[in-house]
């Protein structure tokens, strides 16, 4: 498999759909030699299984790890780092993972609690988990799935799980573009699989997923996310830290010199997909300054319930939320660091019940 190239495949077993992608790019030779150090990076942001559209399903997982020892490797571990505001012992649980890890006897490995260090990732420091950068070969398996802060997540943006909590935070300080960008400078992207099984188009936490029935894999993290903004609609400069990466010599964007194969494509299933576009709605009532994904992930969540019950226009002011917003003072903020507020939720990040409960006795229009 070549730098430009992107191959698809279509299905319902993901086991037997990674293998195959496997077998075609030649992984085997891509990693070299037997002894290296294996590591695979799923997304698991959340709590939540793959069949709710936010996480990896964990039988791409398992068909990398058949692979790898039918080919003679065997030091491969599984990393990951959820969101600020869940854990990923949970996640690991909850996503099938513990269960994957004990069948096939790998180490699962927390990096919410792994130590770290900074390192120069081209003029922006960042800290990066130690367990991350032990890894000789990356296997990095983001879902194809929406945000509502970026627009499209993908294999830059999974590696931000790579890094600890506290600095999860200052890349929302920092406003995520840059820091994802620059991260992706110092991370391995060895071989990506995207998992485009039946991710949610709009929420990167899911709850509206979207069967698709396809993956993908790529060598170049800047190809794979501009190809998923081709399929789902979006120019990569809506994207910025897509370009901002392609500048710093990351990868490649999707275009004439790029090469996209289907293994196979089922009779009906059509190549691009489509994003409701529903959180561009549900953003206009907001004010988000620098948030955090999980506060205003949940945000999102309780507005699209508000929706849901006819409720959403008796917001008449944007709710304020992020970290842009401490020791400021506003009208109606949620989360900790809008406690400057006459009215202010508590919590970092405050449960989507929560906000959707303290947005209704706000406004006034509980029914
Ligand atoms: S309250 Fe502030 S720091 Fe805490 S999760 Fe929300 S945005 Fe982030």
């Amino acid at each position: 498999m070549k730098k430009n190239e992107i191959i698809a495949i279509y299905g319902e077993n993901p086991l037997e759909m990674t293998k195959k992608l496997m077998a075609v790019a030649e992984v085997e030779k891509l990693i070299g030699g037997k002894n290296k150090h294996i590591g695979i990076k799923p997304n698991l942001v959340l709590a939540s299984p793959a069949s709710g559209g936010a996480t990896t399903h964990p039988e791409i997982a398992a068909g990398i790890i058949e692979y790898l020892r039918d080919n003679g490797f065997s030091d491969i571990v599984i990393l990951e780092g959820s969101w600020v505001g869940d854990r990923t012992q949970e996640a690991f649980r909850v996503c099938g993972y513990t269960e994957l890890a004990k069948k096939y006897g790998v180490r699962l490995i927390d990096l919410q609690k792994d130590t770290f260090k900074q390192y120069d990732c081209k003029g922006v420091p960042i800290g990066i988990c130690d367990e991350a950068m032990r890894v000789e070969f990356m296997f990095n398996l983001p879902v194809l799935k929406g945000h509502c802060q970026t627009l499209v997540t993908g294999a830059l943006k999974n590696g931000k799980g790579l890094i600890p909590n506290s600095e999860k935070r200052r890349f929302h300080s920092m406003g995520l573009h840059k820091p994802i960008a620059h991260l992706n400078t110092r991370l391995r992207n060895d071989f990506i699989i995207v998992d485009g099984i039946c991710g949610d188009l709009d929420f990167e936490e899911g709850g509206n997923p979207v069967v698709m029935n396809r993956m993908f894999a790529a060598l170049d993290p800047v190809l794979c996310d501009s190809y998923i903004c081709e399929l789902m609609g979006y120019s990569p400069k809506e994207v910025p830290y897509i370009t901002m990466a392609a500048e710093l010599g990351v990868g490649s964007l999707y275009g004439s010199d790029s090469v996209a194969s289907e293994l196979n494509r089922p009779e009906g299933i059509v190549k691009s997909i489509r994003s409701g576009r529903k959180v561009e709605r549900l953003v206009k009532h907001t004010d988000a300054r620098s948030a955090c994904s999980a506060c205003y992930g949940s945000l999102i969540h309780a507005l699209a319930r508000l929706e849901n019950m006819g409720e959403l226009e008796n917001i008449k002011i944007p709710i304020c939320i992020g970290q842009g917003f401490r020791e400021k003072t506003g009208e109606i903020g949620v989360g900790n660091c809008t406690c400057g507020f006459r009215r202010s939720l508590k919590g970092c990040p405050p449960s989507a019940k929560d906000m959707l409960d303290f947005i209704i006795g706000e406004t006034g229009k509980r029914q």
